[in-house]
């Protein structure tokens, strides 16, 4: 019999674990738990492993991983170093907007680990210009000005991309994805390099009943999720998205997980934690970094967050210095072939999380499109600019 493992961190297990069982006819398993929660758990006298350190290598013929999408990275990275063969990947977001009649295989989706590496989560920009413009975005959007990423240069890092991986999630995004006029174009070329995984859109919602009818049918058609993220002005429209979504059965979540907007998981506060000295410690800061497994492609690296791959926005337009080193992504371009050592490169600390503060630095979130300082990124940013003013007398 098949020795099976089930690796999640997220509490969703306990719901699905019955309908799992009956699926996959799962009858002998054992549980793993990510992370350092409850080594005390139990179920239905199983008890539930704490650390996949202490778990028994090459003993398991295949495992299912229940996550949401970006903490993936890791759980299937220890899995290889289990020496688990076959993962089934159950993307824990999408578990809230199933339908009654969907069982939960339709959101799982098996990867063979011993064809290529996993990557379990990536995300790239289709378009960098943004139409909310929020202070402080991450990606800097609302001080880019560059705007669509060409379909050549698209079609080369999804390329380059499965070459070497197979991928688990893929989120297209931006800045505002649904600003570019040739959307349906980039999701046929993603669809085409990556026939079997999720991907889904990540939008600002504000432009959706606007998608004209030739992408809405390439989303339908292609079993691409939108993923709408919840910013204030959602609210306003949330009745119309809902219309819209139901009249063209687009698949769908709102945030992280959510089925509706519900005004109190609307995102009203934002934070930054970049500042302008490698001063901290990386290891710590990776560790404790909500980003550290949000992977971004730009140009044929892969980062383990957007910041170091978009920095060279913020150096232009304020005249920052930050440094990004071949320490902090790896290189499909000059990749001779796929290993496992670039997934744990980027799952370690990378020298660029030196410039992030461990505590992070809360404000309200405000739509800022036109005169954004250096203080909208970085942690005292004021001071800094102030200092400089005083180095060189202007
Ligand atoms: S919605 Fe806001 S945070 Fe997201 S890309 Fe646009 S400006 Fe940036
Ligand atoms: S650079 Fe490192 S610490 Fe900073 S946001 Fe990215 S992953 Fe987090």
């Amino acid at each position: 019999m098949d020795n099976v493992l089930i690796y999640y961190n997220n509490d969703s297990l306990l719901y699905i674990i019955e309908d799992l069982k009956k699926l996959y006819g799962l009858r002998c398993f054992e549980i793993l738990r990510c992370g350092e929660r409850a080594s005390q758990e139990m179920y239905d006298s199983i008890p539930i492993l704490s650390d996949y350190r202490n778990v028994a290598k090459n003993k398991y013929s295949y495992a299912f991983v229940i996550s949401e999408a970006p903490f993936v990275n890791k759980m299937v990275y220890e899995l290889h170093l289990l020496g688990v063969k076959t993962v089934y990947i159950l993307n824990a977001e999408y578990l809230p907007v199933l339908n009654n009649d969907e069982t939960i295989n339709k959101i799982i989706t098996k990867f063979d680990l011993s064809s290529k590496p996993l990557v379990g989560y990536v995300e790239t920009h289709v378009y960098n210009q943004c139409n909310l413009n929020c202070k402080g975005c991450t990606h800097f959007s609302n001080i880019d000005n560059s705007k669509a990423i060409s379909l050549m240069d698209f079609e080369k890092n999804m390329f380059l991309l499965s070459k070497f991986y197979n991928v688990n999630t893929l989120r297209l995004m931006g800045g505002e994805p649904l600003l570019n006029r040739d959307l349906d174009k980039y999701i046929l070329i993603a669809r085409k390099y990556f026939p079997f995984s999720n991907i889904d859109i990540a939008t600002n919602g504000l432009l959706i009943t606007r998608l004209p009818e030739e992408t809405i049918k390439v989303i339908t058609e292609n079993n691409i999720a939108l993923k709408v993220s919840l910013y204030l002005p959602v609210d306003k429209i949330k009745d119309k998205l809902e219309a819209f979504f139901s009249k063209h059965g687009i698949r769908h979540i709102y945030g992280n997980g959510c089925k509706q907007v519900d005004d109190n998981v609307l995102i009203r506060r934002f934070h930054k934690c970049l500042t302008l000295e490698k001063q901290f410690n990386a290891k710590y800061n990776c560790e404790n970094c909500f980003a550290r497994e949000c992977w971004f492609l730009k140009n044929g690296l892969i980062a383990k967050c957007v910041t170091p791959l978009q920095i060279e926005i913020l150096n232009r337009k304020f005249g920052t210095c930050f440094e990004v080193t071949d320490k902090d992504f790896i290189n499909l371009e000059t990749m001779s072939e796929s290993s496992w050592n670039d997934i744990n490169k980027l799952l370690s600390e990378n020298d660029f999380c030196k410039y992030c503060t461990p505590v992070k630095e809360e404000y309200e979130w405000e739509i800022k499109s036109s005169n954004q300082e250096l203080e909208d990124y970085i942690v005292g940013g004021r001071k800094y600019e102030k200092d400089k003013r005083n180095r060189t007398g202007l």
